[in-house]
């Protein structure tokens, strides 16, 4: 993070190392053989084109892509261990998609009191307390009896990450979590997001944005064709690319 404030960290933060990942879709390889590293608390954001296989790289650190070849780690455990206890995996890592993918029959209280209960048996009051924790610190101390239809884009996509957080997760994954708001909620969500950053949360976080990914990502991954081109700082990918792959993309979105 660029931020010099020091901070402490509010939460067990995971790494996450992947190694010669390969996925494809029949004949079709999205995925050439991926390295990757994030380390507890950074923030990785992973820029390029449509196609080049960002979410389907996302979906699989999530285990909702099973991977072909490679190894994935979060914190202590091997995602790829064909033993892996799926459930105890992908409580460790939140996810917030571009449609937000909230329950349209549940209220906001309880989109994020479901899993804690029923996954992580948490007491109801507890999860409901814990609830109301994230739901305050996403600026929706209010929301909580109000049904997702009832909120805006930005409010949407502000409980989702409070449900996210809910479960308690070592980390989080965003993909493109701002793409499909109107543009006056995108600041409310990206400020969200970055006070998550600053308070120590492992995050990888495929983006568009890249003023936000210039003052928050501690580093920048450019990915094309299923390989990373080019990894570095925001000031070295953004700011002076050295691939003509990363250049002609930056050229496009900027
Ligand atoms: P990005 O997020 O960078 O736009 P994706 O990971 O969504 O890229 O997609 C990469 C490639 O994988 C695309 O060619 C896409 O058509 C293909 N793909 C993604 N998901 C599936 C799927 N479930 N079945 C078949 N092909 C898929
Ligand atoms: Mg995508």
């Amino acid at each position: 993070m660029n931020d010099s404030t020091p901070t402490q960290p509010e939460f067990h933060a995971a790494g996450v190392s992947i190694v010669g990942l390969r996925k494809s879709y029949g004949s079709n390889e999205v995925l050439k053989g991926i390295d990757l590293t994030v380390a507890p608390g950074e923030v990785v954001c992973l820029i390029g084109p449509s196609g080049s296989g960002k979410s389907t790289l996302l979906r699989c650190v999530n285990l909702l892509e099973q991977p072909n070849a490679g190894t994935i780690h979060v914190g202590g455990f091997e995602a790829t261990d064909p033993d892996i206890e799926l459930d105890k995996m992908r409580r460790n890592v939140g996810m917030v998609f571009q449609q937000f993918n909230l329950f349209p029959h549940l209220t906001v209280t309880q989109n994020c009191t479901v899993a804690p209960t029923k996954v992580l048996k948490r007491p109801s009051a507890e999860a409901r307390a814990t609830a109301q924790r994230h739901l305050a610190n996403v600026g929706l101390a209010d929301f909580g009896d109000r049904y997702p239809d009832q909120l805006s884009g930005g409010q949407q996509q502000r409980v989702a990450i409070a449900r996210a957080l809910s479960m308690e997760p070592q980390l989080m994954l965003f993909d493109e979590p701002t793409s499909a708001l109107d543009p006056e909620t995108v600041g409310e969500v990206l400020s969200i997001m970055r006070n998550l950053a600053r308070a120590g949360m492992t995050m990888l976080v495929v983006t568009h944005e890249m003023a936000f990914a210039r003052e928050v990502a501690d580093r920048v991954v450019f990915m094309d064709g299923g390989v990373v081109v080019e990894e570095g700082t925001a000031a070295e990918v953004i700011g002076n690319p050295q691939q003509p792959r990363t250049q002609d993309f930056l050229k496009r979105v900027l």
